[in-house]
C-alpha cells in the first residue's frame, strides 16, 4: 500500500524508492508506477511562490513539483535565513502529499545569487565572454551555486548559452559572446554548477544547472517578433538547418554531451527554416522537431525540458491546444506563474480525452523525478545552511573583483594613458561612475535591475578609484571641470534592464550614446588634456563619433558589485587581457555584424583588446 501523508519514517523507508541504496533508476521507476494523473501532471507542474505565498497548502493540493521565485520575488526580510526559511516551509507543504515528493526550487542565479540582497554579483555574461577564462566562470558558478543553494534553492536557470549575433537584441549582456565556440568554452559554468552531476549534486555547494533559451534565442532576425510585444527578444530565427547547428545548436551538443546539464529551457524565440520551402515560424515551445527529435533522440538529452515564464499561452490556439501542442512536442515542465491549477486541469482534461499519451507523462515525470534523487531532496529535502556564512564574503567577493578586472576590454590607449598613477589629479563625471544598481544590470535583486539599487553590498566604480588615487572630484553631470587636473574619466553607459529591449528608439534603450554621455564626453574631453571614457554597458554602444576625442576608452561592460575591479586595471594593479566577445558595429545600422561576415568591416573585430603591463 502506498504511504499516506501520516506514513512514519520506518513504514517509508520500507518503499524502494526512499532507499538511496537502491539505483536512481530504480528509484524513478518504483515511484512513478505509485503515483496517480494527479501526482503526475503535478510534478510536471511549476508554480511562482507569489502565487502560493498566502496559501501554502496548495502546494499540497495541487501537488506541485517545484516553485520559482521570478526576477525579484524574494521573501522579507530578504535575508539568507529567511530565504531558507522560505524554502523549506514550502517544502514541508510538499512532503506533506501522499508520496513525499520533495520540491523542486529554481531561481535566476545568471551573475550570482542575484534576488539575494547581500549576494556576491559577478559581471553578467557578456564581460565573463571577455575575460575568455572558463577556469574563472566555473569559480564564479561554484560561488554562486554556494551561495544560492545554502538559502534553499537547488536549481539554477543559467547559464545562458544564446550566440548573441545582433547587438540590437536587448538580452546581449547575458550571451558570452557571438562565436559558438566561445560560447561552448564558457560552459565550464556548468560544471561549476553541478560539479558531476551523479556524483555531487547532493552536495551543498553544487545546483542543478540549466542552459536557455533553446535555441536561437540570440540570432533573431531583427523586426520578426511573432508575438509583436518586442521587435527582436522573443523574434523569429530565420535561418537554414546547418547554419542552426553550428550557430545556434552547438553550445546545447557541448552542454548535454560534454557537461551532462540536467535541464533546458526552450525559447520564447520561434525558428523558421530557410532550407525548407513553405516554412512558417514555429514557436521553440511547439517544436516537436527541436525539442524531441534534435534535442531528446539526437544530441541524447536525458534532464528535463523546463519552459519558460507562461511560454505556452504565446503558442496558437486556445489553453487546451496550447498545453497539449506543448506537451506533446516534449515539455516535461511547465512554468505556470500564476495558472498552476489551470493547467493541471487543462492537462489532465486532455490525458483523459487521451489527446496526450500516458507514456509522454511518464517520460516527463521519470526525467524530473531522476533530478530530485540526484539532487538527494529526498533524503535531504530541507536546506543545508552551513554555507550562508560565506555569502558575500571577502573571499567571494576577490574572486569577483577579480573576473571585473579580467573583463576589461581595452578598446583604444594613445600615449600609454593607461595605466594612470595614483598621483594624478583625477576627474570623474558621469552618473555610471558611482551607481551599483547600473553597474549590475538586471537581475539584480529586482527583475529588471534599477538605478540607484543599494540593497546589495559592494563598491562603485568611483569608490574603487578613490581608494587608488588621492586627488579625486566627482560630478555626476560633468558640470564645469576646472583647470587642475590631470585626467578626466568620463563613465558612459546603459541603464540596468533584463528583458523585453530589442525596439530600438523605446525605453531610451538604443545601442546609442545618451545626449547626456555625448555632453558630458564633450565638455571633460575639451576642458582636460588626458581623457579616458568608460562604457558600462551591456552591449557595445555606437561610439564612432567620440572615439578621437578621447586618450583611452575602456569597455567594462556590467561588472556587478566589485567595481574595484575596474579601477585595478586603470592604475595597473592588474594589466588588461580582456578580448572583445563580439564584433563592436561602426554604427546601429550596420548590425548585425559577427565574425565570418562576407563584408566583415566593424569598427573594432571580434577578439580586439589591447593588453597592458603588470
Ligand atoms: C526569462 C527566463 C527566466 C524566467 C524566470 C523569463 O522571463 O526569459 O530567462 O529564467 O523568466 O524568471
Amino acid at each position: 500500500a502506498a504511504p499516506d501523508s501520516t506514513t512514519t519514517a520506518s513504514e517509508g523507508r520500507a518503499l524502494p524508492y526512499l532507499d538511496p541504496e537502491l539505483s536512481t533508476a530504480h528509484r524513478v521507476h518504483d515511484l512513478l508506477g505509485r503515483m496517480t494523473t494527479a501526482e503526475k501532471i503535478g510534478q510536471m507542474t511549476q508554480a511562482e511562490r507569489g502565487s502560493v505565498d498566502a496559501d501554502p497548502t496548495r502546494i499540497t493540493d495541487l501537488n506541485l513539483g517545484s516553485l520559482l521565485s521570478g526576477g525579484g520575488s524574494t521573501p522579507t526580510p530578504n535575508t539568507p535565513e529567511a530565504w531558507a526559511d522560505m524554502v523549506d516551509g514550502y517544502q514541508r507543504h510538499a512532503l506533506a502529499t501522499r508520496l513525499h515528493i520533495p520540491l523542486l526550487y529554481g531561481v535566476d542565479s545568471v551573475h550570482g545569487h542575484g534576488n539575494l540582497a547581500g549576494a556576491t554579483i559577478f559581471p553578467h555574461n557578456i564581460g565573463m565572454g571577455a575575460t575568455r577564462d572558463p577556469r574563472l566562470v566555473a569559480e564564479e558558478a561554484h560561488i554562486t551555486a554556494t551561495e544560492t543553494r545554502a538559502t534553499g534553492p537547488q536549481w539554477v536557470f543559467a547559464p545562458c548559452v544564446c550566440v548573441a549575433r545582433d547587438d540590437r537584441w536587448g538580452r546581449t549582456y547575458e550571451s558570452f559572446g557571438e562565436d559558438p565556440a566561445l560560447v561552448q568554452r564558457m560552459e565550464s559554468a556548468i560544471d561549476g554548477f553541478q560539479g558531476t552531476r551523479e556524483k555531487d549534486l547532493t552536495r551543498s555547494d553544487r545546483v542543478l544547472a540549466t542552459v536557455k533559451h533553446y535555441a536561437g534565442d540570440g540570432d533573431t532576425t531583427y523586426g520578426t517578433s511573432t508575438t509583436g510585444d518586442y521587435t527582436i527578444d522573443r523574434g523569429t530565427t530565420i535561418t537554414s538547418h546547418q547554419r542552426f547547428a553550428a550557430v545556434d545548436l552547438a553550445p546545447y551538443v557541448t552542454a548535454v554531451q560534454v557537461h551532462d546539464v540536467g535541464s533546458v529551457m526552450p525559447s520564447y524565440s520561434s525558428v523558421q527554416w530557410t532550407d525548407v520551402p513553405g516554412s512558417q515560424p514555429v514557436k521553440m515551445s511547439a517544436s516537436k522537431e527541436l525539442l524531441t527529435d534534435v534535442l531528446k533522440r539526437k544530441i541524447g538529452f536525458e534532464g528535463f525540458l523546463i519552459s519558460d515564464w507562461d511560454a505556452v499561452t504565446q503558442l496558437p490556439g486556445d489553453f487546451a491546444t496550447q498545453v497539449r501542442t506543448s506537451v506533446n512536442a516534449g515539455m516535461d515542465m511547465f512554468m505556470q506563474p500564476y495558472n498552476a491549477a489551470q493547467f493541471e486541469q487543462t492537462l489532465t482534461a486532455e490525458v483523459a480525452a487521451g489527446r496526450v499519451p500516458m507514456s509522454r507523462i511518464d517520460d516527463a515525470v521519470s526525467r524530473i523525478l531522476r533530478a530530485k534523487f540526484q539532487l538527494g531532496l529526498f533524503e535531504h529535502p530541507f536546506t543545508d545552511r552551513s554555507h550562508i556564512g560565506t555569502i558575500g564574503s571577502p573571499a567571494h567577493r576577490a574572486v569577483a573583483r577579480r573576473a571585473v578586472a579580467a573583463s576589461q576590454v581595452l578598446l583604444k590607449n594613445d600615449h600609454r594613458t593607461l595605466p594612470l598613477k595614483p598621483s594624478q589629479r583625477i576627474y570623474v563625471a558621469g552618473v555610471n561612475a558611482d551607481d551599483l544598481g547600473n553597474q549590475a544590470g538586471g537581475w539584480t535583486v529586482t527583475w529588471q535591475g534599477q538605478s540607484g539599487n543599494t540593497a546589495f553590498p559592494g563598491t562603485t566604480l568611483l569608490q574603487g578609484i578613490r581608494q587608488q588615487a588621492k586627488d579625486v572630484t566627482y560630478s555626476a553631470d560633468a558640470t564645469a571641470p576646472t583647470a587642475g587636473h590631470d585626467v578626466g574619466i568620463v563613465v558612459v553607459g546603459e541603464t540596468p534592464y533584463a528583458e523585453g529591449v530589442g525596439d530600438v528608439g523605446t525605453g531610451g534603450h538604443t545601442l546609442n550614446l545618451s545626449a547626456t554621455d555625448r555632453a558630458n564626453i564633450d565638455r571633460v574631453c575639451s576642458a582636460i588634456r588626458t581623457c579616458v571614457v568608460l562604457d558600462v554597458a551591456g552591449r557595445p554602444q555606437i561610439i564612432t563619433d567620440q572615439l578621437p576625442q578621447t586618450d583611452a576608452f575602456v569597455m567594462s561592460w556590467l561588472p556587478g558589485s566589485e567595481g574595484a575591479g575596474v579601477a585595478d586595471v586603470l592604475f595597473g594593479k592588474r594589466p588588461f587581457t580582456g578580448k572583445l566577445p563580439v564584433s563592436w558595429p561602426r554604427s546601429e545600422a550596420q548590425e548585425p555584424v559577427n565574425i565570418g561576415d562576407a563584408h566583415y568591416d566593424p569598427l573594432f573585430r571580434y577578439g580586439y583588446g589591447l593588453t597592458t603591463g603588470r
